[in-house]
Order: C-alpha cells, then structure tokens, then sequence
C-alpha cells in the first residue's frame, strides 16, 4: 500500500467509524451467531497473492461484523462496561501510526515522560496521596501479580527471584470469597500454590468481614504459615461491594502483611470526591490497580498500577542485558522494569487526549449521572411486586431478580436464566447473571459516556416486559 492509498483507505475509513459510531444502537447489542459461523467463513489456506484493500475491508463488513457484540452501544449492560470515547479512540489512531515502544525512556522520551505526568494527574484526580507512583499496565490482572512478586520478593529479600522457593516459609494470600478471580490466577502463576489462597467470608453486602481475615492469619500463624499479602476490593467484579479497607490496612499493619487494593472498576468513581467514602483506609495500601480503560472512556487497554515503594517493584523486575543499557538510565524511567513484559505500547496519549477533552468536571457529571440514574432505578425495583434487589449499589451496577414471591429458589433460579436468555435474545440490550448466596442474580451496569436515562427507563421496560 502505498502512502496515498493509504490516506485513500483511512479517510473512508473514518467515515465507517463515523456511520458505525450513528448508528450502533440499530445493531443487536449481543451478536447472534452460532459457535463456529465465523471461522467457517474464511478458506482454510492463507492467500499466497496480495488482495486488493477494498476486497478486505468488503469482507470486515460482511463477514466478521456479524460475529461482533456491541461493547460500544449504550445498551451494552453486560459485565463492566469498556467504555470509550472518541478521544481515546483518536489517541489509538495516533498511538497505531507512531508505533513506539516505551520500553526504555530513550526508545521515545514523549512516551516516558507523558506517563510520568498522567500518573501525577490521576493520582490527583482520584484523590490518592503523593506517597504513590506508578505506571501504566494492560490490565488490573497484571497490577496484582505485580503487586504479588513484589510482595514477594520483598518478604524473602529477593531470595525466591534468585533461588526459588526451597527453604522458604509457606506464604499465606488473602483476599474475600467475592474477589475477582485475578488473584486465583496470580496466586497460581507466583507460585505461592492454590491452596495458600485463603477466601475470607463475607457480610450480607458481599464485603469482607475484616474479623474473619484477623481469625485466618492468627489461625495460619499457628500454623507455621507466613502470611504475605492481602487484598481488599474497592468495588467487587459480582456486585461493586467495597472492602473496608481501613479495618484491613490496620490488620495488615499489624501483621506486616502486603495490602493491595483492586480498585479495577469502581475506581472511577473516586473522581468525585462524594463517594470518596469507599477509598477511606486506602492510604495505608501498599499498592492499588485502577482501569481506565473500563469506566472512565479509555480504550481497552489502559490500567494504572499504583505503589508506594517502586524501588522494591523495579528490583524485582529489573533485568539490565547490555543492549538496553542507555546514559540517561540514573536520571529517568525505564518503565519495562515497572512489569512483565519488555514491549510497552504508548497508553499515556489516549489517557491525555481523554483527560483533556473531557475535563475533570465533565469526567464527574457524567460518573456521578450514571450512580444516580442506577439509584433510580433501584427505587423502581423495589417498588416493584415482580423484582427484588439482591445486592446494595454503591455505583452503578445493580443485582436483582424476578420475584414474583410464587415460586420456590429452583423455580425463581430456572426462571431468571430463561428471562435473561430471552432479554438478550431480543437483540435490545444485553445483560450478564450472577450468583448471590445460589440465587441467579440479573446484573445490570451502564457506564457508556453516551447514555442517559432513557437508555435505563427503556431497559427496565423491556426486562418487566419479558417477564411477563
Ligand atoms: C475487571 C476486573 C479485574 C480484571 O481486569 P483486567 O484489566 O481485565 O485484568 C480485576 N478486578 C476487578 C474488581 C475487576 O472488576
């Protein structure tokens, strides 16, 4: 392709994005085709002769089109919103054509150094203290094994990095049953072994029984376990629950135990200083991930990995082979000693354009409507003879079910399956399940910078409809 086709393609490009940005609410939210209808679309053997662009972008349209679920509509209720804007998306575009790698401040200093200041900016917008810094990662699940090797290392003196875990103390890992499953998995691959995760019980709003996490270490102490490392949620992935996590740092601190906070999800709120409520405790963390990239308008993937203590974090990290030795090495970050990987794509831009465009102020309008458009319809369940809230809703996302108080658990368990089956079958909107002490719980959340009310009232029409 050369550079003229190039701008040819990408300005009929844009207006697809324009067209599909239009009219994305005429799509069926959830995409209706059948495991395996897309691949069997495509020849079994790569072209061996170069096609034309068009031809390709012909079949984008046609044949992969269908097989997408539409995370970008407002009625996209499923899981947790991974929201966008259309600033973010322009930084993609300009992060896609400059295609750096941040790897070390040299490989591009705009990348370093635009980080450096996102991460001050964030630290502010999110009310957290200047005690941290931190950087930018894919994801929250990488944030907590950052914080998990970390945590490690620095128990053992760097010993596991340099020898392994022979003659170590068996580490003990907390976190609430209602954590998201990102610490299963990083509790598996740091090498502590499954079975050194210990669930700590919940009270009836689904947040850690600070108590409960003082029982299990004292209990493990007894034991002979070492305990290293707990983590509090600052908004569970099931219901958006908030740890106390002034009862857990005072635990932690008393134990000299690692406490990261998961604030994944409703961290986002923490730009309104009203629900600030939910970070009291915070500043005695050690460590706190929050994704960008899912409530506050920024592609997927923008996740903020936060610490008090970097030098521990690069420690752990650092490998320095000779080929990525460079002179400014004492003076700035070299950013790939901050994670896993070496390659790192340049987030800060989107963040920046998106921090920008949108402004402080609109950032909290828009945060605090979609809290009190889900607080309103919250009202209309309970007032309902039909549904019933399962969960409190501290943000927005909100847990219920059908209720009709005729028919038994197992009946209201198969009936709420076949109600959501049907709701996200009609194409409308579309919206996840959970469960809830075994009751199938309807998950509700909208966080799309586009959605109003409306989009809600309509919503709760068509769940009370199907329901009938
Ligand atoms: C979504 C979520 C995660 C995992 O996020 P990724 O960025 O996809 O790894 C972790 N914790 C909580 C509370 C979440 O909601």
């Amino acid at each position: 392709m050369t550079n003229e086709e190039f701008r040819k393609h990408a300005h009929s490009m844009v207006d697809w994005m324009t067209n599909y940005l239009n009219n994305v609410e005429d799509y069926p939210v959830l995409s209706s085709v059948k495991p395996g209808e897309i691949k069997a679309q495509f020849p079994e053997s790569f072209p061996e002769k170069a096609e034309d662009f068009s031809k390709i972008f012909k079949d984008f349209e046609d044949k992969i089109m269908p097989g997408i679920t539409h995370w970008e509509s407002p009625n996209f209720f499923a899981y947790f919103p991974a929201s966008k804007s259309k600033a973010s998306i322009l930084g993609e575009m300009l992060m896609s054509v400059l295609g750096t790698q941040g790897m070390v401040w040299l490989t591009s200093p705009a990348a370093t150094e635009l980080e450096d200041r996102m991460m001050e900016w964030m630290c502010d917008l999110l009310g957290l203290s200047k005690d941290w810094t931190g950087s930018i990662q894919d994801t929250a699940s990488t944030g907590t094994f950052n914080a998990l090797i970390t945590a490690r290392e620095k128990a053992s003196d760097f010993q596991i990095n340099a020898k392994g875990f022979a003659g170590m103390p068996q580490y003990r890992i907390y976190a609430s049953e209602q954590a998201h499953s990102s610490i299963d998995k990083n509790v598996k691959i740091a090498g502590f072994g499954y079975e050194n995760l210990v669930k700590i019980p919940v009270d009836d709003n689904f947040a850690m029984i600070p108590e409960k996490l003082e029982e299990a270490i004292k209990s493990d102490l007894a034991k002979g376990y070492k305990p290293l490392f707990v983590l509090g949620a600052l908004g569970t992935t099931g219901t958006t629950a908030v740890d106390p996590l002034e009862s857990i740092g005072k635990i932690a601190q008393k134990y000299n135990i690692w406490f990261h906070v998961d604030a994944a999800y409703s961290g986002a709120a923490l730009i309104c200083p009203q629900y600030r409520w939910m970070s009291k405790g915070i500043e005695m963390a050690d460590s706190m991930v929050f994704n960008p990239h899912k409530w506050m308008f920024v592609n997927f993937d923008c996740s903020l990995y936060y610490v008090k203590d970097p030098q521990a974090l690069k420690q752990s990290y650092s490998i320095t082979p000779e080929y990525l030795k460079t002179d400014a090495d004492e003076e700035v970050n070299n950013y790939r000693d901050w994670h896993i990987q070496l390659g790192r794509r340049f987030r800060s831009l989107k963040l920046w354009f998106v921090l920008r465009e949108f402004g402080a102020e609109k950032l909290r309008v828009i945060i605090n409507n979609h809290i009190e458009w889900a607080k309103w319809l919250e009202k209309e369940i309970e007032k309902s003879d039909d549904f019933e809230m399962l969960a409190p809703v501290p943000v927005n996302l909100l847990c219920f079910r059908f209720n009709n108080r005729k028919m038994n658990e197992e009946e209201l368990n198969a009936f709420n399956e076949q109600l959501l089956k049907k709701i996200n079958a009609s194409g409308k909107i579309f919206m996840t399940h959970t469960k809830l002490n075994g009751k199938y719980t309807l998950r509700l959340v909208g966080g799309h910078p586009e959605l109003t009310k409306g989009h809600l009232e309509r919503a709760w029409e068509l769940i009370k409809k199907t329901s009938k």
